[in-house]
């Protein structure tokens, strides 16, 4: 289908973004990549009379360190991500991520900041988010506020976005040198959202694990956090049992809905599964 007609906007500036967001209200969306966007407003799921382009906002770019945190403009994409060697020295579990996303066509387009603002639980960079502990930089007529990604995701399509503000930054905290990290995600075929997939961030302390990060996409309408799991493996050698008890806790968590990818009790399945296997990759990957 064709959308409903729009006025598009290309402001240069983030204050000129946001002057026209608080211009137009309601009939107004921000457009990154437009991967999420663009189909549903074909669809005509949304109806906005007014697009207004973040693309031409230089603000809003760029990957780099500052301190002990990553800053990632909004408008950085899934390629931008892919290509950072800053990312894959001192964050690769989103480069990890950033690989299994879409395909090479949507990552070129496609943002971090559109992937977490858009809050469709199907999106990967959520979960990853929860796992790291970043926070994001919403910025409105009224000045900057920073959320944590604990705090972002409030249900279904709803985040802690108000109206007349702006994703600007995403930042990131720097998992300590030894760090083990994994994100799995199992999907139908290239191209396709996850059934089920889990993030893990792993600190050994020798044998046993010092702290465990466990969170899980597309098994209820927010990402997971898999807190008892979590506590499970605290102080424990990573063994069969262990494992089997986070992956348990993990699947207990989880509220999936049924659809083309599988019922309710598959996708519940492959939680644990997916939790099982990237607490293992990142068991490999750790240093003690
Ligand atoms: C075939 C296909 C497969 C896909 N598979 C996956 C997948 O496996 N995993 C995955 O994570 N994603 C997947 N996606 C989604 C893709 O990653 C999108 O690019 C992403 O969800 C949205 O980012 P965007 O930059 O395209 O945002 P847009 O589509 O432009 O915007 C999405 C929403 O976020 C809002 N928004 C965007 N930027 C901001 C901002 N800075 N501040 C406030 N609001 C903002 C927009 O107003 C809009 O409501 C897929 C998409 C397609 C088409």
């Amino acid at each position: 289908m064709i959308p409903s007609p729009f006025e598009y906007h290309a402001p240069t500036s983030l204050a000129d973004a946001i002057s026209l967001l608080g211009r137009f209200g309601d009939e107004a969306k921000l457009l990154a990549g437009g991967h999420s966007l663009l189909p549903m407003m074909k669809l005509r799921f949304a109806a906005p009379a007014h697009l207004i382009d973040l693309a031409r906002i230089p603000d809003l770019r760029g990957i780099a360190q500052v301190g002990d945190q990553i800053h990632i403009g909004a408008m950085a994409t899934e390629n931008d991500l892919l290509r950072s060697a800053l990312l894959a020295e001192k964050v690769p579990l989103l480069v990890e991520g950033a690989r299994s996303i879409a395909d090479p066509q949507v990552r070129y387009r496609g943002t971090v900041g559109g992937d977490i603002s858009h809050g469709d639980p199907g999106n990967d960079h959520p979960a990853l988010m929860l796992a790291l502990g970043a926070s994001f930089v919403l910025r409105g007529p009224g000045g900057a506020r920073t959320v944590s990604a604990a705090d972002f995701f409030h249900g279904l399509y709803d985040t802690e976005l108000q109206p007349g503000e702006v994703m600007t930054r995403i930042e990131v905290p720097i998992p300590p040198a030894g760090t083990g990290w994994a994100y799995e995600k199992l999907k139908r075929k290239i191209g396709d959202f996850a059934t089920a997939a889990a993030a893990v961030l792993l600190k050994m302390d020798g044998a046993r694990v010092a702290n465990a990060s466990i969170t899980l996409t597309n098994l209820a309408a927010t990402p997971l956090k898999a807190v008892a799991a979590e506590a499970a493996l605290a102080g424990r050698v990573l063994d069969e049992s262990a494992l089997a008890e986070a992956a348990r806790l993990a699947m207990e968590i989880c509220d999936p809905v049924a659809d083309q990818r599988g019922d309710a009790d598959y996708k519940r399945a492959m939680a644990g599964e997916m939790t099982r296997r990237a607490l293992q990759k990142a068991h490999s990957r750790a240093s003690a």
